[in-house]
């Protein structure tokens, strides 16, 4: 089937009954939803994009199973053209959303690429593990389907032995196996874009330690979010029901969070990618990675939430006349730093990409991964610049209810710059506040600290990966240099 339309993916979701819950009630329709229904329509308007003539070129391959135009999304790269396209194509995404929906559906559409091209990893576990991820990433590609993941249990103790989250009655993990699959209980966290999704995988990530080799805790599977026993608890909708006017990303990127709790869930044997192996489930991102792949994904997104605050910074000291100030000068130059620290990383992992040992052309993954951490304190950094730049302004934001009322003369009066009439001011200031200051930007903010797990989880990830024994050795060298 090819790429699917907005309505079909809608439709879709309508048609799957999953079990949501918001404020103590169950969702029955997330696309009619008062807190839910514009994320799931901004999905929709990507999915759009996939089918709009002039972009097909640039948002669609060739299956190579059945030669429809299907999401470029789920190419597996061969080549570095290949991660080229997908870059472009994922940023006709990110773009669109402004760079604030980190999970749309090309995060997890890279890493089953990646899986799927090297099943042979899988099958080590069992055979017939390999061909399920095979069929499976067919499945999501040619279906066009939305997928969320939970790759976190919920921590009971945050002690030194509750480090792994692997505490038993609240980890997720496989209670038995039976003829039709596993039964698996617990509960996990996050699953962005959960309501708005088609199917969940769930895995973990390469940073979990298990003590032994077989474990009820190491598992990765993928099911449809209407599985009976799947439940997910929203967190409170930012999308209040207000004018794209007075909170123009609130309004249209709601992409939801939610914890999921697994009821004694039936995964069926062919959904099962990985069962009880820990030495496989620990390498599973250096042998597949995968990482590179979702990070290089992050890493578009990152581009375009860069791109997006700066362009906000840029208009809002024009609006305020003090573009010329030089601390102002020196804030914008942070932002611009960023944003080419960014591009630069992204172009660099795609000049040094190889072939790994399963032909998957992959991003360098040092470089690629090195913008992930770079954006957890970059990010915060970013939008305390628009709160230093903004100040009281970001407070001076009337709703349009207050521009149409009855002060709406005192409005235009006093709340215009040298530069910029009241209305305008209002507009973009409302904007900036939404980003910088809203629950919605807020919680930005979190995501950007956090999605890629804590940030000691990724310094050791990085550490893990970087050639620390070329710095060491020259050093060691210098050392040694027997010079006069
Ligand atoms: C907005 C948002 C969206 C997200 N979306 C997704 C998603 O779509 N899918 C997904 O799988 N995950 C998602 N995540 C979850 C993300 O992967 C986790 O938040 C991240 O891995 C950190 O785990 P945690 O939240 O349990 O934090 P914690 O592990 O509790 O970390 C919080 C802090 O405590 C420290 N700490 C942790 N454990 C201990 C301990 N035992 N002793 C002392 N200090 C400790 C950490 O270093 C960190 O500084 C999302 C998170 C956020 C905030």
């Amino acid at each position: 089937m090819p790429v699917r339309t907005g309505r079909q993916y809608l439709e879709g979701l309508r048609s799957q009954e999953r079990e949501v819950w918001l404020s103590g009630v169950r969702v029955r329709d997330v696309t009619t939803h008062p807190g839910l229904a514009s994320g799931a329509r901004t999905i929709a308007s990507l999915y759009d994009m996939q089918c709009a003539p002039d972009l097909r070129e640039i948002m669609t391959y060739a299956s190579p199973t059945t030669g429809d135009r299907v999401g470029l999304s789920f190419i597996i790269p061969r080549t570095q053209s290949d991660l080229v396209h997908r870059r472009e194509m994922m940023m006709r995404w990110a773009r669109a959303t402004c760079g604030m929906m980190g999970r749309s559906p090309d995060f997890m559409n890279v890493t089953f690429a990646a899986w799927a091209a090297s099943a042979d990893y899988f099958a080590r576990g069992r055979a017939q593990f390999g061909d399920n991820m095979r069929q499976y990433y067919e499945h999501i590609r040619e279906n066009d389907l939305v997928l969320t993941h939970s790759l976190i249990n919920l921590q009971r103790s945050r002690n030194a032995s509750g480090l792994y989250n692997l505490e038993q009655g609240t980890a997720l993990h496989c209670v038995r196996e039976t003829d039709a699959g596993i039964i698996v209980r617990g509960a996990r966290v996050l699953a962005t874009l959960g309501p708005f999704a088609d199917e969940i995988a769930v895995y973990s990530p390469r940073v979990a330690l298990h003590s032994e080799g077989h474990s009820p805790f190491a598992l990765n599977f993928a099911i449809p979010c209407s599985t009976r026993g799947l439940r997910f608890l929203c967190r409170d909708s930012f999308d209040q029901g207000r004018s794209r006017f007075d909170y123009p990303l609130s309004s249209r990127f709601e992409e939801m969070d939610c914890v999921v709790f697994f009821d004694d869930v039936l995964v069926p044997w062919d959904r099962v990618f990985l069962l009880g192996d820990v030495e496989l489930l620990n390498g599973t991102g250096v042998a597949t990675n995968f990482s590179a792949h979702s990070a290089h994904q992050g890493a578009v997104k990152n581009i375009a939430k860069c791109e997006f605050v700066l362009g906000v910074a840029l208009l809002m000291t024009e609006a305020l006349g003090n573009a010329h100030v030089p601390h102002t000068e020196s804030y914008i130059g942070e932002l611009m730093l960023t944003s080419s620290l960014m591009n630069a990383c992204i172009r660099g992992a795609e000049a040094d990409a190889k072939p790994d040992r399963w032909g998957v052309m992959c991003p360098d993954p040092v470089m690629i991964e090195s913008t992930r951490n770079l954006f957890m304190t970059a990010y915060p950094r970013m939008i305390e610049i628009l709160h230093l730049l903004g100040s009281s302004s970001l407070m001076i934001t009337p709703s349009k209810a207050d521009l149409d009322g009855p002060v709406a003369e005192d409005i235009v009066q006093y709340l215009a710059t040298d530069k910029s009439t009241a209305r305008d001011r209002v507009r973009l200031f409302r904007l900036a506040s939404d980003l910088a200051i809203s629950s919605f930007g807020n919680r930005q903010v979190l995501y950007e600290r956090f999605y890629a797990s804590d940030p000691l989880s990724r310094a050791r990830a990085l550490a893990a990966i970087y050639p620390k024994g070329d710095a060491v050795r020259r050093v060691l060298d210098f050392l040694n240099r027997d010079d006069p």
